[in-house]
């Protein structure tokens, strides 16, 4: 039992035990009561009876048994009943009734007592009286015969009166106990259950459970304090609301951040980190806790040893080796202290692309430099040659002339196609492309026509093969030029005699494929064949006034339409350039 129990449950017992325990004592005392009242009663009426026998004797002895009858009839001594009886069970005469009434008197225990030399005294209810009787015999021997004496009195009224206050405390017991009983039951139903549901009901909210509801009972002494606690769950849960909101947001804020925020111990150990952090030094792949001297890069450790040490910030760049790539890391780190213990806060910030973009841009700005230099140098050669010398005949002259325009005209072509792939990929920028509808059929039929000229004075075969309808929102000039681009580059390059162009479904994207059956691309160009200015054939693609960006418009094209451009080659059997646009 609970110490809570022993002293709500306690107090009614022990209150209970007592009036039993008074009870119990009372009926206890009332036998000894009745016992000595008993004893008394027999002393006396034994004492009357020898009295009696004495006064008896002489006139029995003499036979005067009409005297000791009257002695016997008249004895008025109230409450003494007197018997006078012979050996053979005859009441000579009687106190108090008429012997003649009374029946033989032999089979009475008293008497056969008596008869047999022991005075004898019995309690017994007597059905002539009516009532209890307490009987004393004794024997009188006389000359005459054998008599017996017997006195009574009546054992009614102590009896009577002992069995009354018996009856009080019986029921003074019961009510006790009912009361006890009841007692108890209201504790139970008012106190200790719902004390007990209430405490079951705090262990629920102290385990985190704050939705749990209490119960407040309609009545009784648990009430207020129910009442209390609900009131304080109340608190808490909109305390707790506060705090998680607020932490919510936070967490919410930093994982939204593109730079990754990791807080450390100065173990080393990370405490805090947000999406970005976990991303970069793979936190939940790995499991254990990650400590910065795991890290990949070493130079960090020190730095924040000294950190730690001098309480200053710091910030560098770093670059991480990756398996398969370089990764460009600007690090801050600041020490921060919470509850009086330091912590190391590092902010990265992953500049790889921007390195990537900045290094790109310097190879597009060299290449385009380099690109122009060369018809440049011949444009400035022949102006100059044109100015200065004067011994040039017409034909000389014809001819600088002409390259002055091939190489202009080159310039020109170069320009364009940079302006094109610029405004191309400003439009990528753009989120939302605002297309037209358009068939891409009559685009590609569009496209085989602007190239059929310069394939037939080649004497090659331009075959539309196959033209599912299809429908797509698109540009249908921008996409016009990257299936010219490509027809073009197989008229140019492949050495085939015929160029297939089709346009197919796959799944939920039409695939428009342009196939030469000429020398093919060698595997170590495929990969970096869209790359703007990558060339296989140096030289033929300078001859033939290629730019370089054809195929970077090409891959730009699909990109622009949320598709991709990919190349299937085998040396020496072709290539087969598709682009694949996603018609949804
Ligand atoms: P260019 O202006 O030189 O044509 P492109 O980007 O269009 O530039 O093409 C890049 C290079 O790819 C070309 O210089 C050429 O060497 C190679 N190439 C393109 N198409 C084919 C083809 N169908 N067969 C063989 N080589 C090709």
């Amino acid at each position: 039992m609970k110490n809570r129990d022993k002293i709500l449950f306690g107090l009614p017992l022990a209150a209970g035990g007592l009036v039993i325990l008074f009870a119990v004592l009372f009926l206890w005392q009332r036998r000894s009561f009745e016992q000595a009242y008993m004893r008394d009663a027999h002393n006396n009426i034994a004492q009357e009876a020898y009295l009696v026998a004495l006064i008896l004797q002489p006139l029995l002895d003499h036979g005067h048994i009409e005297e000791a009858r009257k002695f016997c009839s008249d004895f008025q001594k109230d409450p003494l009943r007197l018997s006078l009886i012979r050996a053979d069970g005859l009441v000579e005469a009687d106190s108090s009734e008429n012997p003649g009434f009374l029946g033989n008197h032999l089979d009475r225990h008293e008497v056969q007592g008596a008869l047999a030399g022991k005075p004898t005294t019995v309690k017994r209810y007597s059905e002539s009286l009516n009532q209890w009787m307490i009987y004393h015999a004794l024997k009188l021997p006389t000359v005459q015969g054998d008599y017996v004496i017997r006195a009574a009195v009546t054992a009614d009224q102590a009896t009577r009166i002992l069995r009354l206050a018996g009856n009080h405390m019986l029921l003074a017991m019961l009510l006790g106990g009912g009361m006890v009983f009841l007692l108890i039951y209201y504790i139970h139903r008012r106190v200790r259950r719902p004390l007990q549901s209430l405490q079951n009901t705090v262990a629920e909210i102290a385990s985190g459970n704050l939705e749990t509801r209490i119960d407040i009972p309609a009545s009784g002494v648990v009430r207020e304090l129910a009442g209390g606690v609900s009131h304080m769950a109340e608190q808490l849960k909109i305390q707790l609301a506060e705090v998680t909101s607020g932490r919510n947001a936070i967490e919410a804020i930093l994982n939204a951040m593109s730079e990754a925020v990791l807080l450390f111990t100065d173990n080393g150990e990370v405490v805090k980190y947000n999406q970005t952090g976990a991303r970069l030094f793979k936190l939940k792949e790995s499991g254990a806790k990650f400590n910065l001297a795991r890290s990949d890069i070493p130079e960090l450790l020190p730095l924040a040893h000294r950190a730690f040490q001098s309480g200053e910030a710091f910030e560098k760049e770093f670059t991480l080796q990756r398996s398969r790539s370089a990764q460009t890391l600007f690090i801050k780190g600041r020490i921060i202290v919470q509850e009086g213990k330091p912590f190391l806060l590092l902010t990265i910030t992953d500049l790889t692309n921007q390195r990537k973009l900045e290094s790109f841009r310097s190879d597009f700005i060299a290449n385009v430099s380099h690109e122009l230099k060369t018809p440049l140098t011949c444009i400035i050669g022949a102006t100059e040659t044109i100015r200065e010398e004067n011994s040039l005949n017409a034909e000389q002259k014809n001819k600088l002339l002409e390259m002055l325009f091939e190489q202009s005209h080159r310039l020109n072509l170069l320009v364009q196609d940079i302006l094109s792939l610029a405004a191309i990929e400003k439009k990528q920028l753009v989120p939302e492309r605002d297309f037209a509808t358009l068939s891409l059929p009559a685009m590609l039929a569009g496209a085989v026509q602007l190239c059929a000229e310069k394939a037939a004075a080649r004497g090659i075969s331009l075959h539309l093969t196959e033209l599912v309808p299809l429908q797509l929102a698109g540009d249908c000039q921008l996409l016009e030029q990257a299936v010219s681009n490509l027809i073009n580059n197989a008229i140019l390059y492949s050495n085939s005699q015929v160029v297939d162009v089709s346009l197919t479904r796959e799944q939920d994207s039409a695939v428009i494929t342009v196939r030469d059956y000429g020398i093919g691309i060698a595997p170590e160009h495929q990969e970096r064949i869209f790359e703007r200015f990558y060339r296989v054939h140096k030289e033929r693609s300078r001859q033939l006034g290629g730019t370089g960006l054809g195929l970077a418009i090409v891959k730009h094209v699909a990109q622009l339409h949320h598709g991709h451009a990919e190349l299937q080659s085998t040396p020496g059997k072709g290539c087969a350039f598709r682009i694949i646009l996603p018609l949804a």
